[in-house]
């Protein structure tokens, strides 16, 4: 049996919105409606991006479906806003948000999240990095912004926080703003701000890749990010030791599973082998090689770049100028190398699925 779309509007027209005292049929929050034999699905356009009602409209909605279409109806409901349709809000000028992610501590994903900003920036795109890792903010050190202060403006009756640019990148880190000592302590409602504010009240323009640098491990800022915004995918760092695979397995978990469900744009093998400067044709596996092969075999995800160990990084790290501005030498190209693959993933992703959902925990 197949069912109308003024059925469903006439369904619909139970559910209140309460700041408008008015039904969201009514009020035009219902669109896109499309019938499956099994399923309706429809969009839901909220006034703002920030409004809390979709948690009490959205059960509400879905209630009044199945009550109408039978308990075994399902229904696909996506949450949108004005302000974000209108292009008004801070993150419509970035076109592609990408997660640099790793199962645990310490392999070096900072370091790949900054260098790969710079070598993304090196072919032309215009590039910003935020540094989500709470708890250990390196980006600042690293950009050598550690006494860096961003501004912040009143546009529109609202406070926005302007981003701090260097080597032509815009940096906004989480370090900016609180002492990470501070935060070790915080609990997750604390996170949870700190991250929205950092996404969502930042004047961050015209960005063609957003990189963003997430703390280890699966917790609440991975969560946060992917219901704050629409995650464009991810790119999940390890090393090639067995112990790092194991904890890379999980970060591929999380955002694999059906409620996240983010895409993953594939695997960075970080310190995959040593080159010494004097014998630069030689590569030695000092952790193991081929560990990152197999997992992104296993995976099903490609090997985006592999980073060889080099001592300098941590010395430019330190000095805040990242190693990947040396274009020439072989750790600049093995950024190069990455920035290119992800570029393609990211296009190759951006033609054959549609934006990444903003997920809906509901609790
Ligand atoms: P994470 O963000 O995963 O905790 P970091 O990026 O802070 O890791 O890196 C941890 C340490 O390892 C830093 O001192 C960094 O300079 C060093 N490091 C990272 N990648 C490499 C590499 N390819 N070669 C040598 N040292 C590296």
């Amino acid at each position: 049996m197949s069912y109308t779309k003024e059925q469903v509007l006439e369904a619909l027209k139970g559910v209140i919105y309460f700041p408008k005292s008015n039904n969201i049929v009514a009020l035009q929050m219902v669109q896109d409606i499309i019938i499956e034999e099994k399923q309706i699905s429809f969009t839901l356009i909220f006034p703002d991006s920030k409004d809390k009602s979709s948690t009490i409209v959205v059960p509400a909605a879905r209630k009044a479906i199945k009550s109408a279409f039978g308990e075994n109806m399902e229904v696909g409901i996506k949450v949108t806003s004005a302000d974000l349709i209108d292009g008004e809000a801070p993150l419509a000028g970035v076109k592609n948000i990408i997660g640099v992610a790793s199962g645990k501590g310490g392999v070096g994903k900072s370091t790949v999240a900054a260098n790969l900003a710079i070598a993304l920036a090196n072919t032309g795109a215009k590039v910003g990095i935020l540094d989500a890792d709470i708890y250990g903010p390196s980006v600042p050190l690293m950009f050598g912004l550690v006494d860096g202060h961003p501004d912040v403006q009143k546009i529109n009756g609202k406070d926005v926080i302007i981003p701090l640019e260097k080597y032509g990148i815009k940096i906004l880190s989480v370090g900016f703003f609180v002492d990470p000592t501070q935060a070790l302590i915080w609990r997750g409602s604390m996170v949870t701000n700190a991250l929205k504010q950092l996404v969502n009240d930042t004047k961050w323009g015209e960005i063609d890749f957003l990189v963003v640098d997430l703390p280890p491990g699966t917790g609440d800022v991975q969560l946060t990010l992917v219901q704050e915004v629409s995650v464009t995918g991810v790119a999940i760092v390890t090393t090639p030791q067995e112990v790092a695979l194991a904890d890379a397995r999980k970060a591929f978990g999380m955002f694999n599973t059906k409620q996240i469900n983010v895409p993953i744009l594939g695997l960075v093998e970080n310190m995959s082998y040593f080159t010494p400067a004097e014998l630069p044709d030689n590569k030695y596996y000092i952790f193991g090689k081929d560990g990152g092969k197999r997992i992104s075999e296993q995976y099903n995800v490609p090997l985006l770049g592999q980073i060889p160990i080099v001592e300098s990084i941590c010395e430019a790290g330190d000095n805040g100028s990242p190693i990947a501005l040396e274009q020439d030498s072989i750790i600049g190209k093995a950024f190069k190398n990455l920035a290119d693959s992800i570029i393609e993933k990211t296009i190759q992703r951006n033609s054959e699925q549609p934006a990444t959902e903003r997920v809906q925990i509901n609790h």
